[in-house]
C-alpha cells in the first residue's frame, strides 16, 4: 500500500473550511473551491501536496470533528458514533489563493457498474453547497526526489492527476525526464506546464469498463530503459503502483528512488 510520506509535517495543521463554489472543469473531475478563515496561512508546497478531507455528513446541520492534538487524531476519530463522524478521505491539493483564503480540490467523479455515481466523497463533492463544511488536515508531500537524481518519471491515473498536475508545475525547470498520465476520456486531458524536457504522454482509456490504471501501467511496461539514478513517481489504482514499481525496480531502478502509492483500490463487479 501507501509507502509512508517522508516530507509529512510534525504536527500537522488543522483548516476548518466551507464551500465557497463546485464547476465540473472536465467530464470526470468535479472542482470544489473552499475558504477558511486561517487557510490564508496554508502553506502550499506545489509538487503532490496532499491532505485529510473530513466531510460533514448528508443529515448534519454542521461538522463535527475528533479532538486533533498533533498528529494523534484517528484513535478519537473512531471513537466518534458512526452517525456523527464526519467521512475522511485523502485529497491533493488543486490550487491555493492566499490572497482569498482559497484552495480547490479536484475529485474524479467515478461510477458504478450501472452507471449511478459512487464513493462517498464523489457523491459529496457532485453535491456540495456553499457554506458546507469541510477540514482540512495537512499531510505534506510524498515526492521526494534525491538531489541526483538523473531524470524524473511520473505516472499517474486521473486520481493522481492534480498531483501531476502539481509536480510537472513546481519541478524545476531544467528538469529531464517522462509524465504518462491516463485519463478516461479524452476531454479529462488538460494543460500541464511541464518543464520543456519532459516528455508527456496521456493515454485515454479504453472504455468504461477497462481497469483504470492499466493503461498507464501498459505505456510504462513500454518504457524499458531505466537510468538506475533516475527517480520515479506512481500513484492510482493499487494495481498500477504496485506493478509499476516491479517493472522499474526490475528494469534497474532501486526501490529507494520510487515513491508509489495505491491512491484507491479496484473492486471487480460484475452489472448488475
Ligand atoms: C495521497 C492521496 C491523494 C489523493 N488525491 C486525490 C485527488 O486529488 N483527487 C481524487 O479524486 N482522488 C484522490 N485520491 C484518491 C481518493 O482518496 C480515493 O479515490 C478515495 O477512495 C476516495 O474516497 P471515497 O470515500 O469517495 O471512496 P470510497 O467510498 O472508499 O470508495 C467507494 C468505491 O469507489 C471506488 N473508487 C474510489 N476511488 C475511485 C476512482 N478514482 N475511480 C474509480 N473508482 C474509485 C472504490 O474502489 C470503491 O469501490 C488520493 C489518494 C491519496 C492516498
Amino acid at each position: 500500500m501507501a509507502k509512508i510520506p517522508r516530507l509529512m509535517p510534525q504536527n500537522p495543521r488543522l483548516f476548518r473550511a466551507e464551500v465557497v463554489r463546485t464547476e465540473r472543469i472536465s467530464p470526470s473531475m468535479q472542482r470544489v473551491t473552499v475558504t477558511g478563515a486561517d487557510l490564508a496561512e496554508f502553506s502550499w508546497m506545489g509538487y503532490d501536496h496532499w491532505f485529510r478531507l473530513f466531510m460533514q455528513l448528508p443529515h448534519q446541520a454542521t461538522l463535527r470533528l475528533p479532538e486533533f492534538t498533533g498528529d494523534r487524531w484517528w484513535q478519537p476519530y473512531l471513537a466518534m458514533p458512526e452517525d456523527e463522524r464526519p467521512h475522511c478521505a485523502n485529497y491533493t491539493v488543486a490550487g491555493h489563493r492566499p490572497g482569498t483564503a482559497e484552495m480547490d480540490i479536484d475529485f474524479v467523479v467515478h461510477r458504478g457498474p450501472t452507471g449511478e455515481l459512487e464513493g462517498r466523497a464523489a457523491i459529496w463533492a457532485c453535491a456540495a453547497r456553499p457554506g458546507d463544511g469541510l477540514a482540512v488536515l495537512d499531510q505534506g508531500l510524498m515526492f521526494d526526489r534525491p538531489q541526483d537524481a538523473s531524470e524524473v518519471l511520473v505516472v499517474a491515473d486521473e486520481s493522481g492527476l492534480p498531483a501531476t498536475t502539481g509536480i510537472a508545475r513546481s519541478l524545476p525547470r531544467d528538469t529531464v525526464g517522462r509524465l504518462i498520465q491516463e485519463v478516461p476520456s479524452e476531454g479529462d486531458r488538460r494543460e500541464l506546464d511541464a518543464p520543456a524536457a519532459m516528455t508527456v504522454t496521456w493515454v485515454v482509456r479504453d472504455g468504461a469498463h477497462a481497469v483504470p490504471g492499466q493503461a498507464a501501467l501498459g505505456e510504462l511496461r513500454r518504457h524499458t530503459t531505466v537510468d538506475t539514478a533516475a527517480y520515479a513517481f506512481i500513484v492510482g489504482e493499487s494495481g498500477l503502483s504496485t506493478k509499476g514499481r516491479r517493472h522499474l525496480h526490475r528494469a534497474g531502478l532501486p526501490k529507494d528512488r520510487i515513491t508509489f502509492s495505491g491512491f484507491w483500490k479496484h473492486e471487480a463487479r460484475r452489472p448488475a
